[in-house]
C-alpha cells in the first residue's frame, strides 16, 4: 500500500527515483509525485493518476535535475485521489515553503491539529491528513539553529496514528529526515549515496545493504551518512541486513505479468518452505519457540490473517483440527481485534502475513500477545515488522512477490500449516511416526504434484474463453474444498472485476441459491472423497436452475459428471492437502479470464498489495 522512496547522492537522481517509484507500483496506488532540489530551489511535481502521467508532467515542466529527493505513490485515505492531494506536500506560510513530506499512513488527530495550525495562519491545498504534517513541522522549525531531525522528532511526538514519513527541508538540500511509526520504512546504504524506501524492492536496483528503521525512531540520511536516533534524540546502532535474492527476482523474466510467473513459481516457494524443514521423516522447526511441549499443551490455537492470508488460515484450521484434534479457530484480523477474544496464555496464535506489515494482523498479534498467548507468525518478508514483533517466525521461502493478487505466497502459506498441523498431530500422540514419515514424504512431494497440476495451464485458458463473459461466479465446496473455494472466488473477484462467491455447497440451497440463473457459471470443487455424492447432489441443484459448471477433482473422481460441462482432474495426493492442488487451475482462470477482459492483472484497482492502514 502506497510507497515512499528517496534518494541522496550524486547528479541524476531523478531516473533513480522514478525506478523506484515503477518498483513500489505493485504495492497499489492512486496518484504520484516527487519533490527534488534542483538549481531553482525545491520542486514538486505530483500528479492523479500513474507514474506514467508523472514521467510526462516532469517532461512538461522542463525536467528535474536533482542529486536529492523523495518520491510517492499514493493510496488514498483522506481525500480522492487528486492532483492536489498527491504527496508531496510542502509546509509553510504561502510562498515561504521550508519543507516537503511524503507519508504513508493515517494521522488520526489531523483535525485537531489542522484547526490550531489555521489558528497560527497556514493555509491547506489538500484534504489529506499529510499537509498538516508538512505545515507542522514548517510551524516547530523555527531559529538557525534547528535541526530537521530534532524538529521531526518534535512533530511526530504530537502525531496520533501510523506513519512513514520521507522529509526534506531547504536549509539542506542534501538530507532526508525519515521516520515511522507502524509503518515500513528501510534505509539503503550504498557508496556516497543512500535511500529510504518503504521496501527493499524500490532499492535493490542500487544495493543491497540496508537496515530497517523501527518505530519511533528518525533518521537522517545524507549522500555519505546515515544516522539513527530513538525518539529520545540519541543515537542508534542498527544492524546492517543484505538482500538475499537479486534483481531478477523482482522483474518478470520473460512472462507476461508478474502474477503468471508467481503461479508457475509456486512448485518451488512451496519446495523451500517445506524441504529445509523435513529431516529423516520428521518436521524440524528451527529455533522459533514452536517447541514439543508448547506444540503439546496448546490450550488454543488461534490463527489470524486478512484476505488471502485468512483463506489460508482456513484451510489450515481445518487440517489442524483434522489431524491434531485441538481446538482452534481462524479469524479475521480486524474482527479479532475488537470482539475481545478469549486468548489464555496456553494458546498459540499463528499470524500469517505475506507482506509482515498488514497493520489488522499486527494490531491482533500484538493483542494476542498482551493476554499472554505465544504468536508465530507465518510471513514471506524478513524483517518485516510482524516478523520481528512475533515471539517466533515460520518464514515462507516464496521469493518476492510482486503481484498484488498473491499466489505463490499462498501455496507457501498454505504448506507450513501442515508442518505445524502435522508436528502438532506428532507431539500430541494423534499420528505415529511412521504416519509423520508418511506425511513427510507426502509434502516433500507435493511441489511435484504442484507441478503437475500446472500442466492443465493450457485447458484454462481455453476455459478462459469460454467463460470471461459471466457477470456472476459461484464456487462451491465442502470442508477443505469450500476453503479452498474462498480463495478461487477471491482470486477472480480482485482481478477480473467479476462478482463471485464462494459458497459451502449445502449452504447455498438456504437462500442464495435465489441468485442461480440461465448461464450463471458455477465452479465446484469435490475432492474429499467422503463428500463426493453430497456435492453432486448441490451441483444437480444449481444445474436445474440454468447453471454451467466447471467441476474440479481428483483425478479418481468416480461419481457422476454428466451434469458438469467442464471437468479439471487434478493429480493423486493426500486429501488433506488437497487444497493446495485445487487452487491452481482457478489461479489460471482467474488469470486468463483477468487478461482475456484487459484488465490490469497486477496492479488491479483499488487494491494495494501491503494494506498497511487499519
Ligand atoms: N493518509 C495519507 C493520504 O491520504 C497517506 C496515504 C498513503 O499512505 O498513501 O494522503
Amino acid at each position: 500500500m502506497c510507497g515512499i522512496v528517496g534518494f541522496t547522492g550524486r547528479e541524476g537522481a531523478l531516473p533513480i527515483l522514478i525506478r523506484g517509484l515503477y518498483s513500489l507500483e505493485y504495492r497499489g496506488y492512486d496518484s504520484a509525485g516527487i519533490a527534488a532540489f534542483t538549481k531553482e530551489g525545491l520542486k514538486v511535481v505530483k500528479t492523479c493518476g500513474r507514474i506514467k502521467n508523472l514521467e510526462d508532467k516532469i517532461r512538461e515542466q522542463g525536467g528535474l535535475d536533482c542529486a536529492c529527493g523523495i518520491g510517492h505513490t499514493r493510496w488514498a485515505t483522506h481525500g480522492g485521489p487528486s492532483d492536489s492531494n498527491s504527496h508531496p506536500h510542502l509546509g509553510g506560510k504561502d510562498g515561504h515553503n521550508s519543507v516537503a513530506v511524503v507519508h504513508n499512513g493515517i494521522i488520526e488527530n489531523y483535525l485537531e491539529l489542522r484547526e490550531r495550525l489555521e489558528a497560527h495562519g497556514y493555509t491547506f491545498h489538500s484534504e489529506t491528513d499529510t499537509e498538516t504534517v508538512a505545515h507542522l513541522i514548517d510551524y516547530l522549525h523555527t531559529g538557525e539553529q534547528q535541526d530537521l531531525a530534532m524538529t521531526v522528532l518534535k512533530a511526530v511526538s504530537r502525531l496520533r496514528g501510523s506513519y512513514a514519513l520521507g522529509v526534506v527541508s531547504l536549509d539542506r538540500p542534501d538530507e532526508i529526515v525519515a521516520a515511522r511509526r507502524d509503518n515500513p520504512l528501510v534505509i539503503g546504504l550504498g557508496e556516497g549515496e543512500n535511500m529510504i524506501a518503504s521496501d527493499v524492492t524500490a532499492i535493490i536496483s542500487r544495493t543491497k545493504n540496508y537496515i530497517i528503521l523501527d518505530d519511533n525512531e528518525v533518521a537522517i540520511v545524507r549522500p555519505d551518512s546515515v544516522v539513527v536516533m530513538n525518539e529520545f534524540g540519541d543515537v542508534v546502532e542498527k544492524t546492517v541486513q543484505t538482500v538475499t535474492w537479486d534483481l531478477s527476482a523482482a522483474e518478470k523474466g520473460g512472462y507476461e505479468h508478474f502474477m503468471i510467473k508467481e503461479i508457475m513459481e509456486q512448485p518451488k516457494a512451496v519446495a523451500d518452505t517445506v524441504r529445509p524443514r523435513i529431516h529423516d521423516g520428521q518436521i524440524a522447526f528451527e529455533e522459533n519457540g514452536l517447541t514439543d511441549e508448547r506444540l503439546r499443551e496448546a490450550e488454543h490455537i488461534h490463527i489470524i490473517g486478512c484476505g488471502s492470508a485468512l483463506h489460508a488460515g482456513i484451510v489450515g484450521k481445518t487440517v489442524i483440527e483434522q489431524m491434531a484434534r485441538v481446538r482452534c479457530s481462524a479469524v479475521v484480523a480486524s474482527e479479532f481485534r475488537y470482539e475481545n477474544p478469549i486468548v489464555g496464555e496456553k494458546d498459540l496464535c499463528i499470524v500469517i502475513s505475506q507482506s509482515g506489515e498488514t497493520a489488522d494482523t499486527l494490531a491482533a498479534m500484538r493483542q494476542a500477545k498482551a493476554a499472554g498467548a505465544f504468536a508465530i507468525a507465518i510471513v514471506n518478508v524478513v524483517s518485516s515488522t510482524i516478523a520481528r514483533e512475533a515471539d517466533g517466525v515460520l518464514y515462507t521461502w516464496a521469493g518476492p512477490e510482486i503481484s498484488v493478487a498473491t499466489t505463490k505466497a499462498y501455496s507457501a502459506q498454505l504448506s507450513a500449516l501442515y508442518l505445524i498441523a502435522a508436528r502438532i498431530a506428532r507431539v500430541r500422540g494423534c499420528i505415529s511416526s511412521e504416519e509423520e514419515r508418511a506425511v513427510c514424504e507426502e509434502l516433500h512431494g507435493l511441489p511435484d504434484r504442484i507441478r503437475e497440476t500446472l500442466t492443465c495451464k493450457e485447458h484454462m485458458q481455453y476455459l478462459a474463453t469460454l467463460y470471461a463473459n459471466r457477470s456472476h461466479v459461484f464456487f462451491l465446496g465442502r470442508g477443505l474444498d469450500y476453503a479452498a473455494a474462498l480463495e478461487a472466488s477471491l482470486k477472480l473477484k480482485e482481478i477480473s472485476y467479476i462478482h463471485s462467491e464462494a459458497y459451502a455447497a449445502g449452504e447455498l440451497k438456504h437462500g442464495t441459491i435465489s441468485l442461480i440463473e440461465e448461464g450463471t457459471l458455477v465452479v465446484a470443487l469435490a475432492t474429499q472423497p467422503a463428500l463426493y455424492e453430497k456435492t453432486v447432489s448441490n451441483i444437480r441443484e444449481v444445474v436445474a436452475r440454468g447453471a454451467s459448471v466447471i467441476l474440479v477433482t481428483n483425478d479418481d473422481f468416480d461419481g457422476d459428471e454428466s451434469q458438469c460441462q467442464q471437468v479439471v482432474r487434478l493429480p493423486k495426493c493426500m486429501n488433506r492437502f488437497s487444497a493446495s492442488l485445487s487452487i491452481i487451475p482457478l489461479q489460471l482462470l482467474a488469470y486468463y479470464i483477468a487478461v482475456q477482459l484487459g484488465c490490469d492483472v497486477d496492479k488491479p484497482r483499488n487494491l494495494a498489495k501491503s494494506v498497511t492502514v487499519e
